[in-house]
């Protein structure tokens, strides 16, 4: 019986599920045991849209079409937790998920629990993660580094430290992820080729906060490429994987120990990366009135089109108060600076570093840079790490029904009455 705080290679025992998983196909096994046990009632991941460089949300309720959502697709840059509360919890709450997160996805869902937008009984199988690349990123990639037309591209990977592709007539070719980024000159502007820059500052690698941790780091010898490296997180997770074993979904076995000690100098390899781009991006930015100066002449181009508000896992409040003219002076492009003031001072405390807000803006504001750097500054004085456990954030100083209400009782929208 596995219990929390087991290593454990563990793999599908239906052939069929293998030839379309990743690695061993426990993830795709042990959401079909999830659905099929009826411990939850739907399995909400993601799956291949258009072509490789495509990833949807799909939510699963029938598990014949679990292999569907088998395999790994490095271009799949959604959040999905907040698809997830989008897609389905806002009509359906008392659904019983299984959902399959990144970590920054994994750092947005406890972030999203603490504000009351989902809950954390439902069941979360992490992956480790490298990094993932923009879909337009990866085609130019195809195109002009590895000569290939993009659209004949029918499969990608990311393997030891390489973008690989296949393409439909079999041939083969990849290039390093550290090549494809050492070109990176003017990080607010041409960060070149590569991971997001989200994904490069990332230091979590392996989302312990998940009920189970899965990846492929760390599995040698005769299983390598046919196993999946398990780490057992939670109660929830040890029961999930024994369940599976009991009814013959998954099998397992120990974790080989020269395997355990590679897969953790990977893993301590990779957090050293995220502190040098984040010493590259921060250091970028400048410090004080160069850093401000600089935020301000980017957000200049801002169209106010609310795409870095709605995708945040952060932002969460229906009234927004962008939206109050009062503060924001109403049809004006760019907005008021006040604008981005009003998002730094609501978010940064909790940013997760997922890069949704730098991505979606159509004006290619480095976005999650300045969200990110101001909240590294808060966590080393405040010591709140967002997306870690259920520890309130810093300005969660009030309770916002409560304080609604309060505020409603008294006619007013304003805590200090400074417009009198
Ligand atoms: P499968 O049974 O094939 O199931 C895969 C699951 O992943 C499916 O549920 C699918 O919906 C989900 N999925 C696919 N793409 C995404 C995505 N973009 N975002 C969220 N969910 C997705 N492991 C490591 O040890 N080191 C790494 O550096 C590493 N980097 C990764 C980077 C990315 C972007 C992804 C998606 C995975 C990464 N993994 C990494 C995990 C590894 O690729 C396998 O997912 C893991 O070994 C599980 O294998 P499996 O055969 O059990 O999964
Ligand atoms: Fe993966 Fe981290 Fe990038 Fe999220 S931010 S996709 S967890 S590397
Ligand atoms: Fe993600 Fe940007 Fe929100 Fe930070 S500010 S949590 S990077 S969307
Ligand atoms: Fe402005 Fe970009 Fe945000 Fe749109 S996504 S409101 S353009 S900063």
């Amino acid at each position: 019986m596995a219990g929390k705080g087991d290593l454990l290679y563990a793999w599908t025992t239906d052939d069929e599920l293998r030839a379309k998983a990743e690695t061993g196909g426990a993830v795709t096994a042990l959401l079909r045991h999830a659905l099929e046990s009826g411990m939850v009632d739907g399995v909400f991941a993601v799956r291949k849209g258009a072509d490789v460089y495509d990833a949807v949300p799909a939510l699963i309720t029938d598990p014949a079409e679990i292999g569907g959502i088998a395999g790994s697709l490095h271009c799949g840059t959604l959040l999905l937790p907040k698809q997830m509360r989008r897609c389905l919890l806002a009509t359906e709450p008392n659904m019983r998920i299984a959902t399959v997160l990144k970590g920054c996805d994994v750092k947005a869902i406890y972030e999203m629990a603490k504000r009351g937008q989902v809950n954390l009984d439902n069941i979360i199988i992490g992956l480790n993660c490298g990094g993932t690349i923009r879909p337009e990123t990866a085609r130019t990639i195809v195109r002009e580094r590895l000569g290939l037309d993009p659209d004949d591209v029918v499969k990608e990977e990311i393997d030891k430290g390489k973008f690989i592709v296949e393409t439909k007539d079999g041939q083969h070719k990849g290039i390093s992820i550290d090549e494809l980024e050492e070109g990176a000159e003017d990080l607010l502007g041409n960060e070149g080729l590569g991971r997001r820059s989200n994904c490069r500052r990332c230091k979590i690698k392996i989302p312990r906060q998940a009920d189970l941790a899965c990846g492929n780091w760390g599995v040698i010898g005769e299983r390598a490429g046919k196993a999946t490296f398990v780490e057992v997180c939670s109660e929830k997770g040890a029961n999930l994987l024994n369940s599976a074993v009991a009814a013959g979904a998954v099998a397992t076995e120990p974790a080989n120990p020269k395997g355990i000690e590679i897969r953790g100098k990977v893993e301590n390899a990779m957090l050293k990366l995220g502190d040098k781009w984040r010493e590259r991006y921060f250091g970028a930015l400048g410090e004080g009135t160069e850093r401000l100066n600089k935020i301000k002449e980017q957000t200049s181009r801002c169209i106010k089109c609310y795409s870095c508000i709605e995708n945040c896992p952060i932002c969460y409040c229906i009234d927004c108060s962008t939206r109050r003219d009062y503060l924001v002076e109403p049809g004006v492009i760019p907005p008021p600076f006040m604008f981005h003031l009003i998002r730094f001072a609501h978010i940064s405390d909790s940013c997760v570093n997922c890069g949704q807000c730098e991505e979606l803006c159509p004006v290619e504001i480095s976005n999650s840079v300045f969200l990110h750097a101001i909240q590294t500054e808060l966590e080393k004085l405040f010591g709140f790490h967002p997306g870690e456990d259920m520890t309130p954030p810093v300005l969660a100083l009030v309770d916002e029904r409560a304080e609604r209400d309060r505020l409603a009782a008294t006619g007013s929208d304003q805590i200090f009455d400074i417009f009198r």
